[in-house]
């Protein structure tokens, strides 16, 4: 295994026996090495066919390989990658106007991910009340089990303890408040907030879609103290529960709201929207991006955002996501182990009695990919033109897989 080296400490390069792999082992992988995809479907590198009901958590929102964005990416390919922000990219401008024409936000931070477009969020809060306002603002309030990132700003961000063990000391200017819980959020606020950040369905946690009394409740107290509104819309985003933006079921303006995982069709890149009175607060050199927003990752947003307004994703998303949701009910309603069924659109959680793991296992086995929220949730995310047959055999297999696990457990 080792090359003989001396590392900077005490251990040899390659001591590591138990290392099988190269990587970090920051994932637990399930043992099936994925080679192609089409649409709904994958096949491994053993020629196994898989529906897949999970998009590598809800990133290909438009089923694997959208033949409209290949097209770009590959004409994309031949033209120009690369060239620094320094220089005007046409793409870049192109991609934004089609973010700002279709939702209620009017400038654009092109990144690379959802934790980096949250960070810029909170950068730009703070900033905002810092250098506009002239204030010393800059807590955020976020809301116990949510889900922000990463980084060390969107972990602390993140309502979670278990992202942020063994990461200490923890950025400051942070605090968690368990959702729903009105009194709890006004007793947070303070001289210091900045800013409140919330997502429309908690997804990571568990697939909880927020109730609209609560999410007028914080819109009227960020007017009220004057804070600003941050949506993490990173998983919610892009046709996914059934709008294009999940606030949009609300009729709620943020003045931020950041997306990512669906914006590239499975290509890297996230943004972060803003409204323009809060343009001013970031200037050049404030903040910023080697690789956010280059020619060949706008051209996969450009044709993303094209494809999934001429496809009208998100009005199939609603359709889709109520029939998934109609046929979950009507094979699991009863059964012991489920103890409910909830979500938006074409996010759908099933909260089970007890760990669901194994069920998720048990689907890969017989050629279906979900996930879990939390250990007791399964989790189902299908790409949003997905198809009633798809969804019937999804169900189908689901039903099975729960119904079975019911019977073993005894239930
Ligand atoms: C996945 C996710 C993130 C983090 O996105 P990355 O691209 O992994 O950094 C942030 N917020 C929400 C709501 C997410 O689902």
């Amino acid at each position: 295994m080792g090359n003989g080296q001396e590392t900077p400490f005490n251990g040899e390069k390659g001591t590591d026996q138990a290392a099988e792999s190269s990587l970090f082992p920051t994932y637990a992988r399930y043992p099936i090495s994925l080679v192609k995809g089409e649409g709904s479907w994958l096949w491994d590198d053993k020629g196994n066919k898989y529906l897949d009901f999970m998009c590598g958590l809800a990133v290909t929102n438009l089923g694997h390989a959208p033949a409209k964005v290949k097209e770009k990416l590959k004409a994309q390919l031949d033209e120009l990658w690369h060239v620094s922000n320094l220089f005007q990219i046409p793409g870049q401008e192109k991609a934004a106007a089609l973010l700002t024409g279709n939702t209620c936000a009017d400038a654009v931070f092109f990144c690379n991910s959802g934790a980096e477009a949250n960070e810029a969020a909170i950068k730009l809060a703070r900033r905002y009340h810092q250098k506009v306002k002239g204030t010393g603002r800059h807590e955020i309030i976020t809301f116990t089990q949510s889900f922000h990132g990463r980084t060390l700003a969107t972990l602390t961000a993140t309502g979670q303890d278990k992202v942020k063990e063994g990461f200490l000391p923890l950025p400051a200017g942070f605090k968690s408040v368990p959702l729903h819980d009105l009194p709890a959020l006004e007793a947070a606020i303070s001289q210091d907030t900045a800013a409140i950040m919330m997502e429309m369905v908690q997804a990571e946690g568990g697939v909880y879609p927020v109730e609209t009394e609560f999410v007028e409740a914080v819109q009227a107290l960020c007017r009220k103290h004057g804070l600003l509104l941050i949506i993490d819309e990173v998983q919610t985003g892009m046709g996914r529960t059934g709008k294009l933006f999940a606030h949009e079921h609300y009729g709620l303006e943020p003045d931020i709201f950041t997306v990512a995982k669906g914006l590239g069709s499975g290509f890297p890149v996230g943004a972060m929207l803003g409204k323009g009175y809060l343009r001013e607060a970031f200037s050049a050199g404030s903040h910023g991006s080697t690789f956010g927003g280059t020619p060949l990752s706008m051209s996969v947003v450009a044709a993303t955002i094209e494809s999934i307004l001429e496809e009208e994703a998100p009005q199939r998303a609603a359709e889709s996501g109520h029939y998934l949701m109609k046929r979950l009910n009507e094979e699991l309603g009863g059964n012991p182990f489920v103890k409910g069924i909830r979500g938006k659109g074409l996010l759908i959680g099933i909260e089970c009695a007890g760990p669901v793991n194994d069920i998720v296992l048990e689907g890969q086995r017989r050629g279906i990919l979900f996930v879990t929220a939390g250990p007791n949730v399964i989790r189902l995310l299908p790409n949003l033109l997905v198809t009633k047959e798809e969804i019937d055999q999804a169900v189908g297999m689901i039903a099975a897989l729960i119904q079975e696990h019911a019977a073993v457990k005894q239930l």
